[in-house]
């Protein structure tokens, strides 16, 4: 937080992420000319500029949540001074939320070098620390949970102007330290003053930062803020606040009507307070539901209708924990990769703990065929030079990581491996109201919040809540049944490999980390490695059969043709579940719409009606679903269920607006109305 001047270093351009060190721990950048904030006491000037100049502790005080916005995460020095205001304020909100925008995040070992000239906020700093992944942040939104979930960290990765107007932010105050706008224009510009004001709360916003620069007075001003000039920090004569005034009219009551631009129908319902949840469903979407509220205080009751959880689909003894990572910006990609480092993250955590079954062994992912191939050369071409995420391997390197002979090439991810998901969804449910042999066959409105019915007539409830993470089923309810037309079951036999089988082979020794080809095998747990899986489209039974276990020993011999020759399907154990897909392979996240409703309000729609306006998304209200993960439940549910909990408990949401229309539950009546494949 500085407009000190300094000379760039030499003349040669530098690249933008690189830091150099002065006064033994202050970072500079080079190419910025600049350094991270002030070496003489920027602890002050922070306390100063952005907490003082948001009228903060008292802004926050007396209220559920409070999100506080900024430019330039750097060190994350301003972070942690708001969080030890907070936490040392005992008339705090409930909770706070720090979303900040970072372009060129620092490896962990310059952060913690940097905190180590504020001992005073060592509490704090040391947490961040644990957090910060050891592995490169790729652009995207990352979110991480401090505090026992009271504080929540949302990092959006890539260019502020970019990040900024693509994420709703619902922000209550901002802090703009982007370093000196002579020095940085970027961080400064009109564009960006713009995204800040769409993203601040709509009923209103406070602003502050080191500069009075004219760049940022007249670029605030015109998009809509109100400046005012304070005596700056130390020597310097002034610096801004300003504020962002709620638009005439707006008030709890009034309906909100939205051009055609702003895609109301995706609008999110305004949260209210919420202190009990009924989810519906036990397997990892419900119990990682369950998990996500219950650690933000909320009362949860999961009902499962059969006498264990995780029966279904996450019942199986490994699954592989694959990161997806995108090649281009395909958005099930920017989905899965968000959701990968999410559950990676949090399976990680319950793993050193003891409370999950994991081994983070690595993955192998071989290049099969010419199209598989090219993918996995265009991922290296895209993060070659990170070999904390993934790194090349030929067919020598491949086989000297697996342990066994393999016939190709591809790609090895570290971090990754396998879980045992009943393990996690334990680890999920702990703490938490289980009602098991119950199937829910309604939900109505009471008077006090939601009461469910199950078959045999018995209610339960009222709750503030519900959210239906009952995979197929969840096509069983009212609510929810025009689902129907968008569930699909897959079903999904995995085959169990003895593990003397394999010992006999090559030099003895086991496989070495899971193997992903156009199937998978692991390396062995309790004696059985798990093999498979077959892809039984529309297919919802889920006996057991010869004809699949042949079937995955035949896609095995495709990689390693010398165990598959010594198995029969006659001596395989295995199991088979059912995996809920969508046509479009992304999950069904959120609010539930009310169909007859949708098809009433934007019937229309399709005749593209330039200007028009439209009333906000009409929901089954305090209805939620969480479905549609297909194989990649792992990955998907954790992320999923930190996105509804941010949706119930009013906080800054952990993905950006792309990807949450991408998985919004309404998106399949939108599109049908726009194909006229559906009419009012
Ligand atoms: N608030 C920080 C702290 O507490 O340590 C100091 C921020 S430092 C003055 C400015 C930060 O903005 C740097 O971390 C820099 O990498 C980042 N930055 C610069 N240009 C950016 C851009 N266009 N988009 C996003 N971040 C950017």
């Amino acid at each position: 937080a500085n407009d000190v001047t300094k000379p760039a270093e030499g003349d040669e351009p530098r690249p933008a992420g690189e830091i150099t060190w002065q006064d033994g721990n202050v970072p500079f950048s080079p190419h910025f000319g600049d350094i991270y904030f002030n070496p003489k006491d920027g602890l002050a000037e922070t306390r100063y500029v952005f907490l003082e100049g948001n009228n903060l502790p008292s802004a926050w005080q007396d209220r559920e949540s409070f999100a506080i916005g900024e430019t330039g995460f750097g060190t994350g020095l301003n972070f942690l001074a708001a969080w030890q205001c907070w936490d040392s304020d005992p008339k705090r909100s409930r909770r706070l939320h720090f979303v900040s925008v970072e372009k060129y995040p620092l490896s962990r070992d310059d952060m913690i070098r940097a905190h180590q000239r504020w001992p005073e906020l060592s509490q704090y700093s040391n947490q961040l620390a644990e957090i910060w992944p050891h592995e490169t942040m790729l652009p995207g939104v990352h979110r991480f949970s401090l505090a026992d979930a009271d504080v929540s960290l949302t990092l959006l990765i890539g260019d502020a102007i970019e990040c900024w107007s693509g994420y709703d932010g619902n922000i209550d105050c901002w802090f703009l330290d982007g370093f000196a706008p002579a020095r940085n224009p970027d961080m400064w510009h009109p564009d960006l003053f713009a995204a800040l004001a769409s993203a601040s709360n709509p009923r209103g916003a406070s602003l502050a930062t080191f500069t009075a620069a004219r760049i940022a007075r007249d670029g605030l001003e015109s998009a809509g803020f109100e400046i005012s000039k304070r005596k700056g920090f130390g020597y310097k004569r002034d610096m801004i606040t300003a504020t962002l005034s709620a638009p005439v009219g707006d008030s709890d009551d009034a309906p909100d009507l939205f051009e055609i631009a702003d895609d109301p129908w995706f609008n999110l319902p305004r949260p209210k307070k919420t202190k009990s949840v009924a989810v519906i469903g036990g397997g990892l979407a419900g119990a990682a539901c369950a998990n996500a509220l219950n650690a933000r205080g909320v009362a949860v009751t999961l009902f499962e209708k059969a006498d264990q959880l995780a029966n279904a689909a996450s019942g199986n003894p490994i699954g592989m924990l694959e990161p997806y990572l995108t090649v281009d910006d395909a958005i099930m990609g920017r989905f899965y990769e968000a959701g990968y480092r999410f559950s990676h993250r949090k399976i990680k955590k319950l793993s050193n703990q003891g409370l999950v079954e994991a081994d983070f062994c690595g993955v192998i992912d071989l290049a099969t065929s010419a199209r598989k191939r090219e993918r996995l050369d265009g991922l290296i071409a895209r993060l070659g030079d990170k070999p904390d995420l993934v790194e090349a391997l030929d067919g020598d390197q491949a086989s000297e990581r697996f342990g066994l002979p393999l016939p190709y090439g591809g790609v090895f991810y570290p971090s990754a491996g396998w879980v045992n998901p009943p393990s996690v969804v334990r680890a999920f449910s702990d703490g938490i109201d289980i009602r098991l042999s119950t199937t829910i066959t309604a939900i109505s409105d009471a008077e006090q919040g939601k009461v469910l019915t199950d078959e045999n007539g018995a209610s339960y409830g009222p709750f503030d809540a519900v959210i239906i993470a009952g995979a197929l089923e969840t096509q069983m309810l009212n609510q929810t049944s025009w689902l129907r037309d968008h569930l699909n079951p897959v079903r999904g036999q995995i085959s169990f490999l003895p593990e003397e089988i394999l010992a006999n082979l090559g030099d003895g020794s086991a496989i070495k980390c899971v193997l992903s080809h156009k199937g998978y095998i692991t390396p062995a747990r309790d004696g059985l490695h798990v093999f498979g899986a077959t892809f039984g489209r529309d297919d919802a039974q889920t006996d057991l059969r010869e004809d699949d276990h042949a079937f995955n020993i035949n896609q095995l011999g495709k990689v390693l043709p010398d165990v598959a020759e010594k198995l029969s399907p006659d001596m395989l154990q295995g199991r088979a579940s059912l995996r809920t897909t969508t046509a479009d392979h992304l999950p069904l996240i959120g609010p539930a719409p009310d169909f007859d409703a949708y098809l009433a309000s934007y019937g229309d729609i399709d005749k593209g009606k330039k200007g028009a306006r439209y009333i906000d998304a009409p929901y089954h209200k305090d209805v939620y679903i969480c479905t549609g993960f297909g194989a990649r439940g792992l990955i998907g549910a954790p992320l999923a269920a930190e996105i509804l909990a941010s949706e119930i408990c009013d906080m800054p949401l952990p993905l950006e607006k792309v990807l949450m229309h991408a998985i919004h539950p309404a998106r399949f009546i939108i599109r049908g109305l726009k194909r006229r494949q559906l009419t009012a």
